[in-house]
Protein backbone atom coordinates (compact mmCIF):
# COMPACT_ATOMS: atom_id res chain seq x y z
CA UNK A 1 0.00 0.00 0.00
CA UNK A 2 1.53 3.43 -1.10
CA UNK A 3 0.80 6.19 1.34
CA UNK A 4 1.10 9.53 0.27
CA UNK A 5 0.55 12.66 2.19
CA UNK A 6 -0.82 15.84 0.90
CA UNK A 7 0.06 19.34 2.09
CA UNK A 8 -1.43 17.99 4.96
CA UNK A 9 -1.61 20.10 7.68
CA UNK A 10 -3.12 20.07 11.72
CA UNK A 11 -3.74 22.55 13.76
CA UNK A 12 -5.29 22.14 17.44
CA UNK A 13 -7.56 23.75 19.13
CA UNK A 14 -5.67 25.60 21.63
CA UNK A 15 -4.32 27.69 18.28
CA UNK A 16 -1.27 24.99 17.78
CA UNK A 17 -0.48 23.99 14.38
CA UNK A 18 1.65 20.56 14.78
CA UNK A 19 1.79 19.58 11.00
CA UNK A 20 2.09 22.47 8.25
CA UNK A 21 2.53 21.65 4.36
CA UNK A 22 3.28 17.97 5.08
CA UNK A 23 3.73 16.12 1.73
CA UNK A 24 5.34 12.78 1.57
CA UNK A 25 5.10 9.35 -0.58
CA UNK A 26 5.89 6.26 1.44
CA UNK A 27 5.83 2.90 -1.00
CA UNK A 28 5.13 -0.23 -0.34
CA UNK A 29 8.31 -2.24 1.68
CA UNK A 30 10.03 1.20 2.70
CA UNK A 31 11.64 1.32 5.76
CA UNK A 32 11.02 5.13 6.50
CA UNK A 33 11.80 7.07 10.19
CA UNK A 34 10.48 10.32 11.32
CA UNK A 35 12.69 11.97 13.18
CA UNK A 36 12.86 15.42 14.76
CA UNK A 37 12.73 17.17 18.13
CA UNK A 38 10.27 16.62 20.75
CA UNK A 39 7.18 18.74 19.87
CA UNK A 40 8.09 18.46 16.39
CA UNK A 41 5.17 17.08 15.26
CA UNK A 42 6.13 13.18 15.11
CA UNK A 43 3.25 11.43 17.30
CA UNK A 44 0.44 13.49 15.45
CA UNK A 45 1.80 12.35 12.00
CA UNK A 46 1.09 8.95 13.22
CA UNK A 47 -2.17 9.62 15.01
CA UNK A 48 -3.34 10.71 11.67
CA UNK A 49 -1.85 7.36 10.02
CA UNK A 50 -4.01 5.32 11.97
CA UNK A 51 -6.71 7.00 11.75
CA UNK A 52 -7.00 8.67 15.57
CA UNK A 53 -6.71 12.15 14.32
CA UNK A 54 -7.85 13.60 10.74
CA UNK A 55 -6.18 16.23 9.15
CA UNK A 56 -7.65 19.91 9.04
CA UNK A 57 -6.29 20.80 5.67
CA UNK A 58 -4.83 18.69 2.87
CA UNK A 59 -5.17 14.63 2.24
CA UNK A 60 -3.72 11.50 3.24
CA UNK A 61 -3.90 8.97 0.26
CA UNK A 62 -4.01 5.24 0.84
CA UNK A 63 -3.56 3.62 -2.26
CA UNK A 64 -4.34 6.47 -3.76
CA UNK A 65 -7.78 6.83 -1.88
CA UNK A 66 -8.37 9.43 0.60
CA UNK A 67 -9.38 7.67 3.95
CA UNK A 68 -12.11 10.38 4.54
CA UNK A 69 -13.83 9.79 1.42
CA UNK A 70 -14.02 5.81 1.80
CA UNK A 71 -16.83 4.19 2.93
CA UNK A 72 -17.03 2.18 6.37
CA UNK A 73 -15.65 -0.92 5.22
CA UNK A 74 -12.85 0.71 3.20
CA UNK A 75 -12.21 2.59 5.96
CA UNK A 76 -12.20 -0.51 8.07
CA UNK A 77 -9.89 -2.83 5.52
CA UNK A 78 -7.23 0.24 5.48
CA UNK A 79 -7.14 0.65 9.38
CA UNK A 80 -6.89 -3.08 9.24
CA UNK A 81 -4.26 -2.59 6.92
CA UNK A 82 -2.29 -0.42 9.17
CA UNK A 83 -0.56 -2.24 12.64
CA UNK A 84 0.81 0.09 14.92
CA UNK A 85 3.54 -0.97 17.92
CA UNK A 86 3.87 1.45 20.97
CA UNK A 87 6.93 2.61 23.26
CA UNK A 88 4.86 1.17 26.15
CA UNK A 89 3.80 -1.63 24.68
CA UNK A 90 0.30 -1.41 25.26
CA UNK A 91 -0.50 -4.83 26.54
CA UNK A 92 -2.65 -6.24 29.22
CA UNK A 93 0.00 -7.16 31.59
CA UNK A 94 -2.41 -10.10 33.46
CA UNK A 95 -3.05 -12.06 30.59
CA UNK A 96 -0.82 -14.60 28.54
CA UNK A 97 1.12 -13.89 25.84
CA UNK A 98 -0.88 -15.79 23.69
CA UNK A 99 -4.53 -14.34 24.90
CA UNK A 100 -2.43 -10.36 23.76
CA UNK A 101 -1.71 -11.88 20.51
CA UNK A 102 -5.20 -13.68 20.08
CA UNK A 103 -6.88 -10.14 21.13
CA UNK A 104 -5.77 -8.33 17.56
CA UNK A 105 -8.56 -11.15 16.19
CA UNK A 106 -11.09 -9.10 18.43
CA UNK A 107 -12.46 -6.44 15.67
CA UNK A 108 -13.65 -9.39 13.19
CA UNK A 109 -15.15 -11.90 15.43
CA UNK A 110 -18.35 -11.99 16.29
CA UNK A 111 -20.08 -10.71 19.83
CA UNK A 112 -19.92 -13.80 21.14
CA UNK A 113 -17.30 -15.56 20.79
CA UNK A 114 -15.40 -12.76 21.41
CA UNK A 115 -16.84 -11.82 24.66
CA UNK A 116 -16.29 -15.71 25.45
CA UNK A 117 -12.75 -15.67 23.57
CA UNK A 118 -13.60 -18.65 21.52
CA UNK A 119 -11.04 -17.87 19.10
CA UNK A 120 -10.99 -21.58 17.35
CA UNK A 121 -7.68 -23.56 16.53
CA UNK A 122 -6.60 -21.79 13.52
CA UNK A 123 -6.37 -18.60 14.82
CA UNK A 124 -4.63 -20.15 18.32
CA UNK A 125 -1.97 -22.11 15.91
CA UNK A 126 -1.34 -19.04 13.88
CA UNK A 127 -0.50 -17.24 17.10
CA UNK A 128 1.57 -19.77 18.38
CA UNK A 129 3.37 -19.63 15.18
CA UNK A 130 3.51 -15.98 15.66
CA UNK A 131 4.99 -16.23 18.96
CA UNK A 132 7.88 -18.81 17.66
CA UNK A 133 8.87 -16.29 15.09
CA UNK A 134 9.27 -13.83 17.18
CA UNK A 135 11.33 -15.95 20.02
CA UNK A 136 8.76 -16.20 22.34
CA UNK A 137 7.09 -19.73 22.16
CA UNK A 138 8.43 -20.25 25.35
CA UNK A 139 6.33 -17.76 26.99
CA UNK A 140 2.86 -18.21 25.04
CA UNK A 141 1.09 -19.20 28.61
CA UNK A 142 3.13 -16.93 30.62
CA UNK A 143 1.39 -13.75 31.69
CA UNK A 144 2.71 -10.29 30.17
CA UNK A 145 4.17 -8.64 33.44
CA UNK A 146 6.63 -11.26 33.80
CA UNK A 147 8.33 -10.39 30.63
CA UNK A 148 10.96 -8.65 30.11
CA UNK A 149 10.70 -4.86 28.41
CA UNK A 150 12.38 -6.62 25.02
CA UNK A 151 10.09 -9.66 25.06
CA UNK A 152 6.74 -7.87 26.00
CA UNK A 153 7.47 -5.37 22.26
CA UNK A 154 8.17 -8.86 20.42
CA UNK A 155 4.58 -9.78 21.98
CA UNK A 156 3.13 -6.94 20.33
CA UNK A 157 4.93 -7.01 17.22
CA UNK A 158 3.49 -10.69 16.99
CA UNK A 159 -0.02 -9.27 17.79
CA UNK A 160 0.43 -6.54 15.12
CA UNK A 161 1.69 -9.47 12.67
CA UNK A 162 -1.79 -11.59 13.62
CA UNK A 163 -3.73 -8.92 11.49
CA UNK A 164 -1.19 -9.03 8.30
CA UNK A 165 -0.59 -5.48 8.40
CA UNK A 166 0.99 -4.37 4.98
CA UNK A 167 2.03 -1.40 7.29
CA UNK A 168 3.48 -1.35 10.73
CA UNK A 169 4.05 1.85 12.34
CA UNK A 170 6.46 2.04 15.07
CA UNK A 171 6.40 4.61 17.89
CA UNK A 172 9.44 5.00 19.33
CA UNK A 173 9.46 0.92 19.37
CA UNK A 174 13.21 0.71 21.25
CA UNK A 175 12.92 4.08 24.05
CA UNK A 176 11.81 1.78 26.85
CA UNK A 177 14.31 -0.80 26.23
CA UNK A 178 18.11 -0.94 26.78
CA UNK A 179 20.66 -0.24 23.60
CA UNK A 180 21.18 -4.15 23.26
CA UNK A 181 17.63 -5.11 23.68
CA UNK A 182 16.43 -2.14 20.82
CA UNK A 183 18.67 -3.06 18.81
CA UNK A 184 17.04 -7.28 18.74
CA UNK A 185 13.99 -5.73 18.27
CA UNK A 186 14.88 -3.33 15.34
CA UNK A 187 16.56 -6.30 13.31
CA UNK A 188 12.93 -7.85 14.05
CA UNK A 189 11.11 -4.91 12.50
CA UNK A 190 13.84 -5.28 9.86
CA UNK A 191 13.72 -9.14 9.17
CA UNK A 192 9.56 -8.85 8.87
CA UNK A 193 10.18 -5.61 6.15
CA UNK A 194 12.54 -7.90 4.12
CA UNK A 195 11.13 -11.57 4.30
CA UNK A 196 7.11 -10.20 4.46
CA UNK A 197 7.60 -6.81 2.16
CA UNK A 198 5.75 -5.05 5.18
CA UNK A 199 6.43 -1.07 5.02
CA UNK A 200 7.68 -0.51 8.72
CA UNK A 201 7.27 3.92 9.44
CA UNK A 202 9.24 4.17 12.61
CA UNK A 203 9.03 6.98 15.16
CA UNK A 204 12.29 7.47 16.55
CA UNK A 205 14.32 9.67 19.23
CA UNK A 206 17.31 7.22 18.76
CA UNK A 207 19.35 8.49 15.66
CA UNK A 208 22.10 5.78 15.41
CA UNK A 209 19.09 3.09 14.86
CA UNK A 210 17.45 5.50 12.19
CA UNK A 211 20.52 5.60 10.67
CA UNK A 212 20.97 1.76 10.93
CA UNK A 213 18.02 0.61 9.60
CA UNK A 214 16.03 2.91 7.42
CA UNK A 215 16.12 3.18 4.11
CA UNK A 216 15.04 6.44 4.43
CA UNK A 217 14.78 9.41 6.85
CA UNK A 218 12.14 12.31 7.65
CA UNK A 219 13.13 15.03 9.79
CA UNK A 220 10.61 16.86 10.93
CA UNK A 221 10.89 20.55 12.85
CA UNK A 222 7.71 22.46 13.69
CA UNK A 223 5.46 20.52 12.01
CA UNK A 224 7.17 21.04 8.57
CA UNK A 225 9.46 18.71 6.45
CA UNK A 226 13.06 19.37 6.80
CA UNK A 227 14.96 16.51 5.33
CA UNK A 228 13.45 13.56 3.50
CA UNK A 229 16.24 11.41 2.10
CA UNK A 230 18.85 8.70 2.66
CA UNK A 231 20.87 7.48 5.99
CA UNK A 232 23.67 8.88 4.11
CA UNK A 233 22.77 11.68 2.63
CA UNK A 234 22.19 13.43 6.88
CA UNK A 235 25.07 15.36 7.63
CA UNK A 236 26.25 17.52 10.48
CA UNK A 237 24.29 20.29 8.87
CA UNK A 238 21.00 18.57 8.31
CA UNK A 239 21.08 17.51 11.62
CA UNK A 240 21.62 21.16 12.64
CA UNK A 241 18.48 21.86 11.20
CA UNK A 242 16.26 19.52 12.25
CA UNK A 243 17.40 19.84 16.49
CA UNK A 244 19.04 23.19 16.79
CA UNK A 245 17.06 26.76 16.15
P1 LIG B 1 6.31 15.09 18.92
O1 LIG B 1 5.68 13.74 18.88
O2 LIG B 1 7.26 15.31 17.79
O3 LIG B 1 6.92 15.41 20.24
P2 LIG B 1 3.58 16.09 18.88
O4 LIG B 1 2.92 15.63 17.63
O5 LIG B 1 3.27 15.35 20.15
O6 LIG B 1 5.16 16.18 18.67
O7 LIG B 1 3.21 17.62 19.13
C1 LIG B 1 3.34 18.63 18.13
C2 LIG B 1 2.83 19.93 18.72
O8 LIG B 1 1.41 19.83 18.90
C3 LIG B 1 3.40 20.27 20.10
O9 LIG B 1 3.55 21.67 20.17
C4 LIG B 1 2.34 19.78 21.06
O10 LIG B 1 2.38 20.52 22.25
C5 LIG B 1 1.06 20.05 20.27
N1 LIG B 1 -0.04 19.12 20.57
C6 LIG B 1 -0.01 17.78 20.45
N2 LIG B 1 -1.21 17.24 20.79
C7 LIG B 1 -2.01 18.30 21.14
C8 LIG B 1 -3.37 18.41 21.58
N3 LIG B 1 -4.17 17.35 21.71
N4 LIG B 1 -3.84 19.65 21.84
C9 LIG B 1 -3.05 20.73 21.68
N5 LIG B 1 -1.77 20.70 21.26
C10 LIG B 1 -1.25 19.50 21.00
Amino acid sequence: MEIRLCDVGKQFKNGTRALDHVSFTVSQGEFVSVIGPSGAGKTTLFRILNGMEAPDSGAVLFDGRDLASMQKSGRKSVKKSIGTIYQDFCLVENSTCLSNVLTACLPDMGFFPAVFGLYGKERRAEAIKLLDRVGLLEKADEPVKNLSGGQKQRAAIARALMRHPQVLLADEPAASLDPVTGRQILSLLKEIQEKDGVTVLMNSHNLEFSRAFSDRIIGLKDGTVVFDGKPDEMDDGTLRRIYLN
